[in-house]
């Protein structure tokens, strides 16, 4: 029966809209980068080094969920590591019928004095490129800022972004398309970049921004005042009953990741997630992976956990259709999407019933 469900769950199409490229890294990945950049890790065996690339159940926070990359990080700093690991992006997201990922990283982590901000996302987008071919699903990529990086960094990031934005005009290849803020919350308040996100509005660069995924509703409050598009998180959005009616009203969706929350204690358990309570607030909300990799999941398994906190199958297929509606690309684009997703959606939900 629950292998069942799986099937129709992965028969969806779905997007994933909250997705770090730099956590989304196979560890098997992580052990041949290491092998061919001759760099030493604490084990050499994909099972000896899961510990090591992978978030334990028993990590206590963001911050040190955030640790876990110190180990990734020097691996990725090369354009081919960097095509090689948003080209397995795009194939692990094909297997499991994600149609359009927004793959989001900062590239001010990944640039040496050789390998420029710029030539960081442009080996992303080579990848991205070739993933579509292959495996025929679109992308786009989201740019980061990093909360604990000084205002130069930050400025170099957003510099890259302002260069290379593109809305795209075609779903077909890969365009860097929006900003965000990511990084320990709880230090680096929201307001501190609202400069960034002023230009990028006057640009018309779309903006989502990770917010409320720890303590208070302060960062939700600044984010929804630099007037975001979308919401990173969000989990303590029910804490103030105003801004709830806020992003209802505006119709600002909420990029969702159960098991990220789960993991770095955003949330004590499963059962105590929000998600379906933001539903029925009418808050809209998208299901996402946010770091696949090292929290050890797909989108599918972060389906199966929204069936579990009491969601159905039919209301988790239609968060999957309107997902559409919340991509960061042209209106044409995503009404494309929409149009694709409802024909999928109704054929996997046939199965059901077959
Ligand atoms: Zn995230």
């Amino acid at each position: 029966m629950k292998t069942m469900m799986r099937d129709i769950l992965l028969a969806l199409p779905k997007t994933d809209i909250h997705c770090h490229l730099d956590g989304s890294v196979r560890p098997a990945t992580v052990l041949e980068l290491a092998r061919r950049l001759k760099v030493k890790l604490p084990a050499d065996t994909v099972e000896g080094l899961l510990p090591f690339v992978t978030v334990a159940p028993t990590c206590r926070s963001l911050k040190e969920f955030l640790d876990v990359f110190e180990l990734i990080y020097p691996l990725l700093r090369d354009p081919v590591s960097v095509e090689r690991i948003a080209y397995e992006l795009v194939e692990d997201c094909a297997k499991e019928n994600i149609r359009h990922v927004e793959a989001r990283f900062a590239p001010v982590l990944q640039e040496t004095s050789k390998f420029s901000s710029d030539q960081v996302v442009e080996a992303a987008l080579k990848g991205l490129r070739k993933g579509f071919k292959d495996f025929g699903t679109t992308s786009s990529v989201i740019v980061c800022l990093i909360r604990s990086h000084g205002p130069k960094e930050n400025r170099r990031a957003f510099e890259t972004l302002k260069r290379m934005f593109r809305p795209q005009s075609r779903l077909e290849e890969p365009a860097v398309v929006a900003l965000d803020l990511a990084g320990d919350e709880a230090r680096y308040p929201t307001r501190d970049y609202a400069s960034f996100y002023e230009e990028a509005k006057r640009l018309g660069i779309w903006t989502t921004c990770h917010a409320g995924e720890t303590k208070g509703t302060e960062n939700l409050r600044t984010a929804l005042d630099l007037c975001v598009q979308r919401i990173g998180h969000g989990i303590h959005l029910m804490e103030d009953q105003k801004l709830v009616a806020e992003v209802v009203r505006r119709k600002i969706p909420v990029e969702i990741g159960i098991s990220s929350n789960v993991r770095t204690k955003s949330v004590p358990d499963l059962k105590s997630h929000p998600a379906l309570d933001f539903h029925k607030a009418g808050v809209p909300i998208t299901l996402n992976t946010d770091d696949r990799g090292i929290i050890g999941i797909d989108l599918t398994h972060e389906y199966e956990e929204a069936l579990a906190l009491g969601f159905t199958l039919e209301e988790l297929a239609k968060l999957a259709v309107d997902s559409t509606d919340h991509l960061f690309l042209p209106a044409d684009q995503r009404a494309r999407l929409r149009r694709r997703f409802e024909s999928e959606a109704r054929a996997a939900l046939q199965k059901e019933n077959a």
